[in-house]
This record gives structure tokens, sequence and C-alpha cells, in this order.
């Protein structure tokens, strides 16, 4: 039996994976060793019950009394905090799903690597923030990473039986997010409920208002540069408000291969999970008639700031990739506890760069996750500073 552990079981992807297996047999099927999550720990539990998990870990060392609790008489064992968690990912699985949100999820995916474990990869940030260190890693010890973001499954796919060094570009679709008809002057005054709607994909809080942003679709610019090596300047995107087509890849003859499908997770879930083969899926099958129509446009630079800075992230690379994360997170930190715009967010990733950029080693390549995790530390400090002079200036 395959042995199986997902890191942010309880998230938006933790969810769809956890109904992934359990459609395809579940604990019959499926060895599942550990299961983690956050604050909402009776889920936790549940879950871990559901696939008679080994070990279920909160990431809140003050979790551990109602985790225990909850899973009081299952013989699952309980665990918290952040050394837990790591430990987690020191045992043995052969498919880990990496689903923790944010650079928090950099250090289990690597440390699972090290066991020669297939990684599926949704924690986009990994790549973002570590992508050589990552790549390297998987190598030396013939782990293989596949990639769950929707995008980057699509390349994946449209890439089976290709040579790379065919390819000549890479074409990311992007929905646009919840304001990408709003006029430019209101962007600014963007409240969280309304950057929240998103057109069409249901996911979690974080990387819905990045949607809105696109500072997803800047980590996944660089995240697609990271995994596939391919340059910069091959890497397009269009928006594409009905997100039917999830990327393209455009050969050197002018042949682009689209992948299609419905709007749904499980479909990149499901593909990492049964890789190299294709299992039964249970999403919406296209009704090409009904759909009519499948439009395109490209990005406006004024609304989408986000994608200029991933280019400049791009050209210094290095450790550029950790602080623009680290910055964008405590940017969408502090637009969602209300204490900046929506529009602010951009100015303090901005600001974050420039001040960083000024001695800090942005560009010099890291050796080793250390490196990483300090820029990471390092550039949080600094938008916070950015944040608080935004605050002082606005509010004197
Ligand atoms: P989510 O917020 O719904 O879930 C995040 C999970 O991580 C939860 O289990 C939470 O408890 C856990 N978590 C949060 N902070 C943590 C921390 N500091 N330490 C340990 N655990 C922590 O997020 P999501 O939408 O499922 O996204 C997960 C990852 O997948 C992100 O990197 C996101 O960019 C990527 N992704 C998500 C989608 C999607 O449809 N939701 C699509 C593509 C990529
Ligand atoms: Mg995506």
């Amino acid at each position: 039996m395959r042995r199986i552990s997902i890191f942010g079981a309880t998230g938006s992807i933790g969810e769809s994976t956890f109904d992934l297996l359990m459609r395809q047999g579940g604990p019959a099927a499926f060895q599942t060793v550990a299961l983690t999550g956050g604050r909402n720990v009776v889920r936790l539990a549940e879950m871990a019950c559901a696939l008679r998990a080994e070990v279920a870990v909160t990431a809140h060392d003050d979790g551990l009394p109602a985790l225990r609790a909850a899973l009081a008489g299952s013989g699952i064992a309980a665990a918290a905090g952040r050394t837990a968690l790591l430990e987690a990912a020191d045992r043995p699985a052969d498919w880990i799903m990496s689903a923790i949100v944010g650079a928090a999820g950099l250090e289990p995916g690597f440390r699972a690597l090290r066991h020669g474990t297939t990684l599926a990869l949704a924690n986009k940030e990994s790549l973002v923030t570590a992508g050589p260190l990552l790549m390297a890693e998987a190598a030396r010890h013939g782990a293989r990473i596949l990639p769950v973001d929707s995008e980057h499954s699509a390349i994946f796919q449209a890439l089976v039986g290709e040579d790379l060094a065919a390819v000549e570009r890479i074409v990311l679709t992007a929905s646009g997010g919840a304001l990408r008809d709003w006029p430019l002057e209101r962007l600014a005054r963007a409240t969280l409920a309304e950057a929240l709607a998103h057109p069409n994909w249901s996911m979690g809080q974080r990387i819905t208002i990045d949607s809105a942003s696109m500072f997803n679709k800047a980590l996944e610019v660089i995240e697609t540069r990271e995994y596939f090596g391919v340059s910069p300047a091959q890497i397009e995107v269009i928006i594409h408000p009905e997100s039917i087509i999830h990327s393209m890849v455009g050969y050197r003859d002018g042949a682009i291969m689209a992948h299609l499908g419905a709007a749904d997770m499980r479909h990149a879930i499901g593909y990492a999970l049964n890789w190299p083969e294709r299992a039964d899926l249970p999403v919406a099958r296209l009704d090409f008639a009904a759909l009519g129509r499948l439009t395109f446009r490209a990005p406006d630079d004024a609304r989408y700031p986000a994608l200029r800075i991933a280019r400049e992230v791009m050209e210094v690379h290095g450790l550029a990739g950790a602080a623009f994360n680290a910055a964008k997170e405590i940017a969408l930190d502090h637009f969602i506890g209300g204490g900046i715009g929506f529009a602010d967010m951009a100015g303090v990733v901005e600001e974050t760069l420039a001040a960083l950029s000024r001695g800090n080693g942005l560009g010099n390549a890291p050796s080793c996750l250390e490196d990483v995790l300090a820029m990471d530390e390092c550039a949080r400090d600094c938008a916070g500073r950015a944040v608080q002079s935004l605050a002082s200036r606005r509010f004197g």
C-alpha cells in the first residue's frame, strides 16, 4: 500500500486531497502516515480517523490538548508545534501533499525530499523562495516533485512526450480575480469581502486575495521559471476570464498545447496522485456548446503591478524570491487585518525589495535553506516597517 501524508490537510487543497483519497478507497487503499493542520483540530482529528493516520499534528503548540481530546480512543498519535511538524515530514512516505499556505510550507516539503518521496507540490511558495535548492535536493535524493498548481499541472501535462528544448513559450492563464472589471480608481478602496469574491475558483482566503491582486500569478510566473527551467522571457501571462484553459505550452513549430477543464483543483491533485496513470476523477466534464466561447485579454500593468515586480525579482534572482514572497505575506496580513488598503500591498512589497537591494545580498544565490529562511525573516521585518511608515504617512 502506498504510504501518504498531507501537510495542510484542513485547508482547501487538503480537503480536496482528502476527498480524492476517500473516493479512491480511503484506508483500504492508502496507508496514511501524517496529517497536519492548524487551529481546526476537530476537523483534523475527523480526517485522521477516517484515513486511520499514524499521527495528526497541529501547527500550534497550544492546540495539543484539544487535538488529544478529539483523538481520544482512536489510537492515533497527537502532536503539536513546529518541531512536531518537521518530524512528521521525516516519517517516510511514498507520496506527500504539500498544501500548507505560505513560506511555512517550505521546510516540511524540503525535509520530505530527503527520503526520496514524491512531493505533490501545491505550496508554490517553496519554489518561489527556494526553487534551485528544492530542485537540487529532489535530484540528489531521487525524489520527484509533481506540480499541483492548476497552471503548472496543465503545463506538465502539455509537456508529456515532448522535448523541453522544443518549447518556445509558456502561456499562463489568469482569471484576473475578483476585481478585474473594476475601474482602476476604485481598486484602492476594495474591501476584504470584495477581494474574496473570486469569479471561478473556490480556494483558501490568502490565495483568493492574491488572485485579485495578481500576486498569485506573479508567484506562478516565478514558479514556472523554477520548476520548468525556462527563461523569464519565455513566460507570458494572459487573462482568460472563463478559467477553462489552465495554461498552454507553445512549441518551436508554432503548435500550442493547451490543457482545458473545469475549475476544480481535484483535477490537478488527482493527476499528481495517480501519475503517471490517469484515474476517474469526480470533476465536471466540459460542455463546449454551452460554453460557447473562450475569451482572452492582455493584463493591464497599472492594474496588476505584481506582474512587473515578478519580472524584476526574476532578474535579480538569488534571494529575491524569498524576499518578495515574505513581503507579500506581510502586506497581505495587513490588508486582511485592515491596516492597509488593497492597492497598498504592491507598494509595501516594492519598498521592501528596494530597501533590501541596498547591501543585503538580495542577488546572492542561497547555498542552504538557512540562507532562505534568514532572508525571509529579514524581509518580514522590513515589510513590517514599510507598513508602519505607510500608516504614519497616511494618518500622521
Ligand atoms: P488554506 O488556507 O485553505 O489552507 C492552508 C493549510 O495550511 C491549512 O491546513 C492550515 O491549517 C495550514 N497552515 C496555515 N498556516 C500554517 C503554518 N504557519 N504552519 C503550518 N500549517 C499552516 O490554503 P489553500 O488555499 O489550501 O492553499 C494551500 C497552498 O496551495 C498554498 O500555497 C496555495 O498557494 C496553493 N494553491 C492553492 C490552490 C487552491 O485552490 N486553494 C490552488 C493552487 C495552489
Ligand atoms: Mg494557480
